[in-house]
């Protein structure tokens, strides 16, 4: 497979709907280069969301090991140091946050799409997400209060974390039929060897 077919999924939270951001946050990803390959609108199922979220075996103890460093590296003692107890809260939380309203899920292609991405949309935790990231630039939100308020962290986005997190929510979240192939002109700029097409 050539880097310049490289997938990932994104989808704007229903707070990134709410806060009227669909078309900024595409933009970010559009102007860098990335084509779009299919999007629609849809209201989740609970179902959906769950299965969504554990489809790697592995991210139940990651999401709370991460939660726990958080706490940490923050000098604050964790609400548990189990993370499959913290996670449980997470889905359940998340479960609510992402059946709230429409969602806009997202198929977007190009070289390295799944890791800049991740680096345009930013961090988890709004409050530490880098400035110029999506999440740093147009949300606020942290662990402390999303612990206080037990709820989800509202972060506008998801974004598949790894080529191999993508595969899998790609086919969960799209059949093969919604998915466009087609070229952009501008591919040619970004990806050929001879650029001998430009001059008259
Ligand atoms: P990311 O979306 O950055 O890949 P994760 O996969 O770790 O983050 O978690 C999925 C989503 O669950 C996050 O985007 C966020 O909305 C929510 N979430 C994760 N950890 C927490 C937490 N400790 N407290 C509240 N919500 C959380
Ligand atoms: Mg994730």
């Amino acid at each position: 497979m050539h880097p310049k077919q490289e997938r990932t999924l994104v989808i704007i939270k229903p707070d990134g709907v709410q806060r009227t951001l669909i078309g900024e946050i595409i933009k970010r990803y559009e102007r860098v280069g990335f084509k779009l390959v299919a999007i629609k609108m849809l209201i989740p199922s609970l179902e959906h969301i769950e299965k969504h979220y554990t489809l790697d075996p592995n991210w139940r103890r990651i999401t709370g090991e991460k939660t726990i460093n958080g706490y940490k590296n923050k000098g604050l003692t964790p609400p548990s140091e189990d993370p499959y107890e913290i996670t449980a809260v997470i889905l359940k939380n998340l479960k609510t946050y992402m059946t709230s309203g429409p969602v806009i899920a997202m198929i977007w292609q190009g070289a390295h799409v799944v890791q800049i991405i991740r680096k345009l949309t930013g961090g988890t935790e709004p409050l530490t997400s880098d400035i110029g990231s999506i999440r740093g630039d147009f949300v606020l939100d942290s662990y402390q209060m999303t612990d206080a308020d037990g709820r989800a962290i509202r972060n506008l986005i998801h974004a598949s974390g790894t080529i191999e997190e993508a595969e899998a929510e790609i086919n969960h979240w799209f059949t093969k039929e919604e998915i466009i192939n087609y070229h952009l002109v501008q591919e040619q700029i970004l990806y050929d060897v001879n650029l001998d097409g430009i001059k008259e």
